[in-house]
């Protein structure tokens, strides 16, 4: 069987563009992750090379190179590298109002690229040096005794870069929590949180790892694993549960008290009782989380499916990507920032009745 010949032929490659159900924000990061062919400089340069031109010549185009932006005339194009030409080209298909990073695979080496359309339609594309997911050898020791199931080196080490990055005060809120290589497909899904009464873990599954090998998060020029948006998200999803499970918590610990025989017992859990129905009902923290957004909605498109996951997937743009959420949504920003959602959780448990 003969095969047409592929460099004449070669379409140009277009960005996956998905549907999906809940109505797009405005403005917002696309956190999927695009399966880009492999390019190479000899094959495919002076294809792209036109495509870029011809993008420049219709729209804003500024590229920029350690930090030194630069705005292109259809000239300048010949001087780019593969990855910029490409990102260009990208660009072109993305809607308005999006930034996404992508991880382009040029002649064997992954050139991270941050790509930002702007509600005009102008374009920045910023380049970063050749970078791969285990550049740098992390140490998964302070994370191993959270750790269930059997992970793989690379992404324990992930997770440890993540758990260490959510800081302190965050990580005192997810106490008990342990993490959970769950091997297999769960649809699309990275990972989930799970909590109940005997208390909070959280899964993460193959596409997880997937994500880790196809893409990168953060600044051109200081890449981290596209995983660990997961992490943060579901890292999130625990910060924005606490009240209730603080309310359970309490709640199950006075059940004790009361079989014991405590005097007041009873009385104490009609009470603890209401306070988890409260936080059932009404969640502090997503409540002042949402008045940072106004009227822009959630930072990214699955953001858009619940108040929750909007919440964790700010949260994890937060962690993972914060000039992006700057630029996005400065008010979530600032609120993040200032700590604003520990001190959502606080006033939450203000007026919550003691454990007896
Ligand atoms: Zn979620």
């Amino acid at each position: 069987m003969s095969r047409a010949a592929g460099p004449i032929l070669l379409a140009l490659w277009l960005a996956a563009c998905g549907s999906s159900a809940p109505p797009r924000p405005a403005t917002y990061y696309d956190n999927g992750t695009l399966k880009a062919p492999a390019f190479s400089e000899r094959t495919h340069k002076k294809r792209y090379q036109q495509a870029a031109a011809g993008v420049v010549k219709k729209r804003a185009v500024t590229w920029v190179d350690a930090g030194r932006p630069e705005r292109l005339s259809p000239k300048a194009v010949g001087k780019l590298p593969m990855a910029a030409l490409v990102a260009i080209h990208t660009a072109s298909e993305m809607p308005k109002g999006v930034e996404r990073d992508v991880l382009f695979m040029v002649d064997k080496k992954r050139r991270p690229v941050s790509i930002r359309v702007d509600v005009k339609g102008a374009i920045t594309v910023e380049g970063g040096p050749a970078w791969y997911p285990d550049k740098e050898r992390r140490d998964a020791g302070p994370i191993k005794p959270l750790l269930r199931g059997k992970w793989e080196d690379g992404m324990a080490g992930d997770l440890a870069l993540a758990w260490d990055q959510v800081g302190e005060a965050d990580r005192a809120l997810l106490k008990g929590v342990t993490f959970h290589r769950v091997p297999g497909r769960h649809g699309t899904e990275g990972g989930k949180y799970i909590a109940n009464e005997k208390g909070h873990r959280i899964e993460i599954y193959d596409a997880t790892k997937d994500a880790r090998e196809r893409g990168f998060v953060g600044a051109p020029d200081q890449p981290q694993p596209r995983s660990l948006l997961t992490y943060y998200h579901e890292i999130g999803h625990g910060l924005s549960a606490f009240p209730r499970l603080e309310a359970v918590r309490r709640y199950n610990q006075t059940v004790k008290a009361a079989n014991a025989g405590k005097p007041g017992a009873a009385k104490r859990l009609k009470a603890l009782q209401k306070a988890v129905d409260q936080q059932q009902k009404h969640n502090p923290v997503l409540a002042a989380y949402q008045k940072t957004l106004g009227k822009a909605g959630a930072p990214t498109v699955y953001g858009a499916t619940a108040l929750e996951e909007s919440f964790a997937e700010a949260y994890a743009l937060f962690r993972g990507h914060p000039a992006a959420l700057q630029r996005l949504r400065p008010a979530t920003y600032k609120w993040f920032k200032g700590a604003g959602h520990r001190h959502a959780i606080q006033g939450a448990l203000k007026g919550m009745p003691a454990a007896l």
